[in-house]
């Protein structure tokens, strides 16, 4: 059985289901004064779970609020031009939905920062109108953009929900970025996780549950 996988529960069902709504009534209040609701993004497949609890808790429902699905996928040999280290690609190819739009990225856990850095970066240069971050976990200490400098920062990522982030008063990129993460479930140790939408090698990802997976499992 899968079960007997994990090393320790992180976060229990309960748990995961009181933050979640917490997060849920929170976009919703963000968004209630609006004219148009978000586009909510999801980063497949991790964030199948969250994704399903956290959109049946926008509560009252923003009006004009769409769903949507891309996945971040590793470039694959030689390393592009760009600094980005994973290509966008949207379900159905209709990257087309978020201009003008204010979006919602739905992510399972955000660890370097590498991936949602390259996902902000492609949203803005689809025309985004602002860009707000929806993590389940945040594993804070792991944050490393890998030299991505914080000159290049307002100029190549959006503006978040109530404006621009401008870099006074930052003094890395990686403090940038956090400020695009508004609505996060946990801070997660800095362990291997899995469960409630995440894998190791596929597995796992329908445990209702996060929890630790034994290190015997890929360090055999
Ligand atoms: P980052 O680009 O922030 O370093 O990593 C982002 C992606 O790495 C996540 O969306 C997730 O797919 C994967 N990842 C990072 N940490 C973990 C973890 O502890 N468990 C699992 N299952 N995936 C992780
Ligand atoms: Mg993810
Ligand atoms: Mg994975």
């Amino acid at each position: 059985m899968a079960e007997a996988d994990i090393e320790r529960v992180l976060f229990t069902r309960e748990a995961i289901e009181g933050r979640v709504s917490e997060l849920g009534k929170l976009i919703a209040e963000d968004f209630a004064g609006r004219r148009e609701g978000p586009i909510v993004l999801g980063i497949l497949k991790g964030c199948f779970a969250f994704f399903s609890d956290l959109c049946r808790s926008l509560s009252p429902c923003p009006r004009g609020c769409e769903v949507h699905f891309a996945r971040a996928s590793s470039y694959e040999g030689k390393a592009t031009e760009s600094s980005r280290s994973v290509k966008l690609s949207f379900l159905g190819g209709d990257d087309d939905v978020v201009r003008g739009r204010d979006v919602v990225i739905v992510e399972d856990i955000v660890d370097t920062g590498g991936t949602l850095l390259s996902v902000l970066g492609a949203l803005k240069d689809l025309g985004a109108r602002s860009v707000t971050v929806a993590a389940l976990l945040n594993k804070s200490c792991r944050r490393d953009l890998g030299g991505f400098p914080l000159s290049r920062c307002e100029s190549e990522l959006p503006p978040r929900l109530d404006g621009p982030i401008t870099t006074d008063g930052v003094t890395t990129s990686e403090e940038f970025l956090g400020k695009y993460l508004r609505y996060v479930g946990f801070e997660c140790p800095d362990e291997f996780v899995v469960g409630y939408g995440m894998d190791y090698d596929e597995q796992y990802r329908t445990l209702g549950y996060v929890g630790v997976l034994k290190a015997s499992v890929y360090s055999p």
